[in-house]
């Protein structure tokens, strides 16, 4: 039996609406599977709770996050709500390094359905795992600024902090089939060794790692060679693992290839905690017209649900989260499905509604 509490942080823009038809989703999920129960309770969190509290992330939620078995996120930070210093509201991140969520688990798969982007409508599907903790995003905060004329972040590359993201890699090809264009598993290591130290001791690491495990192979690609590569051969990738910079940029390239950024769902973990998320922000641009694409709000309730499977050896949740992909799967397949992203007319309201009738149709 199944009995899971959700800390659920909607945050703010178009979040409190993909959430809203997530959790719809859920809900029918209870209904599909019996054994299933997830207590989902709402949190506060981002700009506009900073704008009323004074904190992007109050000590209650934080709470609630650290209590609960897994943290459902929306997306959080507005352009017009900034720190004193001028950089944005950014909860997600500072969960990142508090919870140590090291993983950034992304999954760019292609849905028939979806109007296609790239030439020849590949069936795209491979996994980016972009280190979360460290790389040059560990200078948020920090870094040095000299009068006006100055500024230097650093990298920052450790051998624990690369040993555990490669593990990780490793470990999910071996969960996988291999790549769509030959079968293979195989795990492609982005980095920039030709240039940087800092990035030839993470190739270093990553070749040592790979030493550990058999039958899956290795593979180098230079960032810049990687955006060329996702755009003219993405079926050759399984597996990516980059540092935090690179691994955020081609997070988001890799999700324009497959139809944008409502469709791409991410999930950040570390050996303790979850925090599953859209890879989109708030949208600030689209928010409060109810167009906004829930289903990358949706997948990632789905990863969440894998990840507790697989955590708590749960049955029912693991086929839930399977549930939660082929309920996608069919309703992209219906254009009058498709919101304004994918070039459709439909609200987000309209798509959660249908997942959910996929789900009570089983
Ligand atoms: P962040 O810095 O937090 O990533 P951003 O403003 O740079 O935020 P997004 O909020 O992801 O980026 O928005 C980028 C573009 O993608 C915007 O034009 C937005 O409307 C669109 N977009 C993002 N998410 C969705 C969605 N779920 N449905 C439809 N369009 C979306």
């Amino acid at each position: 039996m199944g009995f899971y509490r959700i800390a659920v942080l909607p945050g703010d823009g178009i979040g409190p609406e993909v959430m809203a038809e997530a959790l719809k989703v859920l809900r029918a999920m209870e209904g599909a599977f019996p054994g299933l129960t997830l207590e989902c309770k709402q949190y506060p969190t981002g700009a506009r709770c900073y704008e009323e509290t004074g904190t992007d992330l109050p000590a209650e939620t934080l709470d609630a996050c650290r209590a609960a078995d897994a943290i459902l996120f929306g997306s959080a930070g507005l352009p017009d709500i900034r720190f004193p210093d001028g950089t944005e509201i950014a909860p997600q991140l500072t969960l990142r390094f508090v919870l140590d969520l090291y993983a950034g688990v992304r999954p760019i798969k292609r849905y028939a359905g979806v109007p296609p982007v790239l030439a020849g409508d590949p069936a795209i599907d491979y996994v980016i795992l972009r280190e979360n903790t460290e790389g040059l995003y560990a200078s948020r905060g920090g870094g040095i600024r000299v009068g006006d004329q100055v500024a230097v972040d650093s990298m920052i590359i450790t051998r624990a902090g690369t040993e555990r993201i490669v593990r990780y890699a490793f470990r999910l090809a071996q969960t996988r089939h291999g790549a769509p264009a030959d079968g293979k598993r195989r795990v492609t290591c982005v980095d920039k060794a030709n240039v940087l130290k800092s990035m030839a001791f993470f190739r270093q690491i990553f070749d040592e790692v790979a030493r550990e495990f058999s039958g899956i192979q290795t593979d180098h690609v230079y960032v810049d060679a990687m955006t060329l590569y996702m755009v003219q051969r993405p079926l050759r990738f399984d597996v990516v693992v980059a540092e935090n910079m690179f691994g955020d940029i081609i997070s988001d390239l890799a999700a324009g290839t497959i139809g944008g950024m409502g469709l791409a769902p991410s999930a950040d973990v570390g050996d303790t905690y979850g925090v599953f998320q859209p890879s989109h922000g708030t949208a600030p641009d689209i928010a409060g017209k109810g167009i906004a694409n829930p289903i990358a709000q949706i997948l990632s309730a789905g990863m969440m649900l894998e990840w507790l499977g697989e955590r708590k050896q749960d049955e029912q949740a693991r086929a839930a989260a399977k549930a939660i992909e082929a309920a996608v799967e069919a309703t992209l397949l219906d254009r009058r499905f498709h919101t304004a992203d994918l070039g459709g007319s439909a609200s987000t309201r309209a798509v959660g509604d249908a997942v959910a009738a996929q789900i009570g149709k089983r």
